[in-house]
């Protein structure tokens, strides 16, 4: 068995395998695919250390990092199933998709978690061409220009927040009859001068001009009679969800599917650990993925220590 399993190949994942591999343990990494998100991202700008560089660019680096270390990589592995242990102490099993058992003192799950994608003609094709589903990590971009965020809920309202002070002028478009983030955010957003928000409305395309975004279309869901607004930017903000699936049932996750952690990354089973965007942890970054990967290692070697020997 391993000592240390490690679920998923993205930043919390190679983290905590690398963290893990330099305590001199038997570790494993099983991944659907090594480098996870990070290999849909175009620029990256705020890896600290590192100005500027490419999604593709990190996967490669975090491949080659982790090929340093006496790690069993298992790539495109999906987890279908986590069996935990009988008795605390004992050993959990991770059941892949083919059908192997992977057995292991302690594992840290880091499957990460996908945005939520409006499914309209152009979003596909003018993703990171203006098409955008982070804030924090493309606002920058679109210094200057018009951007519209789709979703009213919390997550939307804040991203239309942080982008007014970023661009030129910012369209919200909600599908329900109102926005359903926290009444504070709505006061400040509705107090933003270069903010219009438009609820009611269906999303219905991506227009472009084949390199890059150039506006969108909307239904008026009352009237159904279909806008057009002239952008440089879409950013969508309607869920981000947790590859957790796979869990319920065995682990305790949120209404939403994050997997529940504690300060140390530790979940409700013993010996399982979590980190990174599946998880509860606010704030889905590479930094803090990372981090989170780390902790998590940290905290499993520290539970095998306390462990009566093999
Ligand atoms: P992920 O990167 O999602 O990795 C999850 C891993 O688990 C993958 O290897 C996946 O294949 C694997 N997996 C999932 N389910 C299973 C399963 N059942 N069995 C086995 N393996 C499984 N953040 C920044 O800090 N800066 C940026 O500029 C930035 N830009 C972004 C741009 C885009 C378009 C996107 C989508 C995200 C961006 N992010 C950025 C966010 C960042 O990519 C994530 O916060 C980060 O990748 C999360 O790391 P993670 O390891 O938790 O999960």
């Amino acid at each position: 068995p391993f000592d240390v399993l490690v679920i998923g190949g993205g930043p919390a994942g190679v983290a905590g395998a690398i963290y893990a591999a330099r305590k001199g343990i038997r570790t494993g990494i099983a991944a659907e695919r090594l480098g996870g998100q990070v290999l849909d991202t175009m620029g990256i700008e705020n890896l600290i250390s590192v100005p500027y560089t490419e999604g593709p660019k990190l996967a490669t680096a975090m491949e080659t990092h982790i090929k340093e270390y006496d790690i069993d990589v298992m790539n495109l592995q999906t987890a279908a199933k986590l069996v935990p242990a009988k008795e605390e102490g004992g050993l959990h099993e991770v059941v892949l998709e083919n059908g192997a058992g992977l057995k292991t003192r302690s594992l840290i799950l880091a499957p990460g978690a996908r945005w939520r994608q409006m499914g309209v003609p152009g979003e596909e094709e003018y993703r990171n061409k203006g098409v955008a589903y982070c804030p924090h990590c493309d606002g920058p971009l679109f210094k200057g220009k018009r951007v519209a965020v789709i979703g009213g809920g919390n997550s939307g309202v804040e991203a239309a927040i942080d982008l007014a002070g970023l661009v030129a002028h910012v369209t919200l478009i909600e599908f329900d009859t109102q926005l359903r983030a926290d009444a504070v955010l709505q006061n400040k957003l509705r107090s933003l001068s270069n903010v219009d928000i438009i609820t009611s409305a269906m999303t219905t395309e991506v227009l472009g001009d084949g390199a890059k975004v150039k506006g969108l279309t909307y239904k008026n869901r009352n009237t159904d009679d279909v806008h057009e607004v002239a952008l440089e930017g879409i950013f969508v903000q309607i869920g981000l969800v947790p590859n957790t699936e796979w869990l319920r049932g065995s682990i305790e996750l949120t209404e939403r599917g994050e997997i529940v952690t504690d300060m140390r990354g530790q979940t409700s089973l013993p010996g399982v650990f979590a980190a990174g965007d599946a998880t509860t942890t606010p704030y889905k970054q590479i930094v803090i993925s990372m981090g989170e990967g780390a902790k998590a290692a940290l905290s499993a070697f520290d539970y095998l220590i306390r462990l009566a020997p093999a």
